[in-house]
């Protein structure tokens, strides 16, 4: 009897562990998921700033609405990047061409049926992990105006 039990036990400790592994992963997928959405209502509010300022005075220096575009690239990259993460977490890559989300095993884009660069070609172009830097205080860095609209 003592030897079914243990097996029952160890079976039993294998399916925590997995759970576990589970919810941390989506626990991370939701970070970097309120983070790509916080982003994209940045970027969405300086497009905003963009327009406003041009209604003002379409005179606008030069400089000034490329500070704001510049803004607006700076955060692409940050989702950009922030999807890659959120892909290799949940086992899928994007379609470089069409932006599908497709099984990271394939090698081919099932929508569009573009090649799909490999993990190894991904990191000639992937930042290093400095985008985590900017978010290290993570909850108290999302204040109450991000969070309010939901
Ligand atoms: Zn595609």
């Amino acid at each position: 009897m003592a030897n079914i039990f243990e097996s029952i036990g160890g079976v039993f400790n294998t399916a925590t562990r997995g759970v576990s592994e589970q919810a941390k992963n989506a626990s991370e997928v939701n970070n970097l998921k309120r983070k790509i959405l916080y982003e994209e209502e940045r970027i969405v509010e300086v497009f905003a700033d963009i327009g406003k300022k041009y209604y003002k005075n379409p005179e606008e220096d030069p400089a000034v609405m490329k500070e704001l575009c510049d803004d607006v690239d700076t955060r692409r990259k940050r989702i950009m990047q922030m999807r890659k993460e959120l892909n290799s977490i949940r086992g899928c890559k994007i379609c470089p061409k069409c932006d599908a989300e497709v099984n990271e095993k394939f090698q081919f884009c099932g929508v569009c049926g573009a090649r799909l660069p490999d993990e190894d070609e991904e990191d000639e172009f992937g930042t290093p992990m400095e985008t985590n830097d900017y978010f290290t205080e993570s909850d108290s860095f999302f204040s109450a105006d991000s969070v309010k609209s939901y």
